[in-house]
């Protein structure tokens, strides 16, 4: 059994981002720049954030922090937006969801510009992505494909069930899995689907997205499957300095028995989401400088 090791990968990942952002810096004498807008003071958000502009340090991207009160109106919260977009240094934009709920989070991600938008979550990105063109693509699904890649699992041919159908994880995945150069059939499944287990069960890949502890049992898996596990659930444990341990959608205890790989949590799809926003951020500092990405080595 292959332990899908996100955390390795990622410090591969940001390694060659770093390289990559180190050439960028040379040609055009400025460093890609990522703006990182925090509302409310949400501690999920917070540690997401500053995870965020720490790997923004370590790989030589610039960032621009912005944090507002919780009670920020939409109008200016969009100000704010639009300025980032006029703003000719900054290449990416992340606004940290969730938003509190008087603002809407899909006016606040469309209003983000497109070539901005190093989340992927603009239906522009979404769109281009699901008709097979070049786009900013989302960040957890692109890490979950880059662990597929690195750990040499193909797609093509294979019965993928994805467990989930959000805008930001399994829809996504659906579409990058489904294009010409993936060949997966994918099944999506939801908290409507019957019998669930019935399309686990004949999936070579399972894909939990679910939000929801040891909604994946073995007993669902079939034998040598590969396993990825997006779930990230809080669990309450006083043992911990931070008062939570993390656990994934899937039972790794039990499934790891009879998967062929895994990834665990944490140390799978987590780091890889912040790994794939890196280079997401140097994908579209390219592009507005009209360079081709390839021409600073690597594969993108
Ligand atoms: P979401 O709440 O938007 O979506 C959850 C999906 O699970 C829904 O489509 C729902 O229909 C489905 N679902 C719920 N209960 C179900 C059930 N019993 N059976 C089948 N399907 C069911 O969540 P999301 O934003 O897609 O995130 C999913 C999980 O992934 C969460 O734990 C989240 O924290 C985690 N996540 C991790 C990363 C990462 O970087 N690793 C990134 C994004 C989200």
């Amino acid at each position: 059994m292959l332990i899908l090791s996100g955390k390795d990968l990622s410090a591969i990942v940001k390694a060659e981002t770093a390289g990559k952002c180190r050439l960028f810096e040379n040609r055009f004498s400025r460093k890609p720049c990522l703006a990182v807008v925090l509302v409310g003071t949400d501690p999920a958000s917070q540690t997401y954030v500053r995870s965020k502009k720490k790997a923004c340090e370590e790989l030589g991207i610039a960032h621009l922090d912005i944090e507002f009160a919780s009670d920020i109106t939409q109008t200016q919260l969009l100000e704010c937006v639009a300025d980032l977009n006029a703003n000719p240094l900054v290449d990416g934009i992340l606004v940290q969801m969730p938003l509190p709920r008087h603002i809407d989070e899909l006016a606040v991600t469309e209003a983000i510009d497109p070539a901005k938008d190093v989340d992927g979550f603009h239906p522009q990105n979404i769109g281009k992505l699901l008709l097979g063109q070049r786009s900013l693509v989302a960040c957890t699904p692109k890490g979950v494909l880059r662990i597929l890649d690195h750990y040499g699992i193909q797609t093509d041919g294979k019965d993928v069930c994805i467990i989930g159908r959000s805008n930001i994880v399994g829809k996504p995945m659906a579409a990058l899995l489904m294009q010409r150069d993936r060949n997966a059939t994918v099944t999506v499944c939801h908290s409507r689907t019957k019998d669930l287990a019935s399309y686990v069960r004949r999936a070579d890949i399972v894909i939990a997205a679910v939000g929801c502890v040891n909604a994946i049992t073995a007993d669902m898996v079939k034998d040598g499957a590969v396993v990825i596990d997006v779930g990230i659930n809080r669990i309450p444990d006083p043992t911990k300095k931070t008062g939570f341990a993390l656990k994934g959608d899937v039972d790794y205890e039990n499934v790891s028995k009879k998967a062929s790989a895994i990834t665990p949590v944490p140390g799978g799809v987590g780091p890889m989401t912040i790994g794939m926003l890196m280079e997401n951020t140097f994908l579209a500092a390219c592009y507005r400088e009209g360079a081709d990405p390839s021409e600073f080595g690597g594969a993108v």
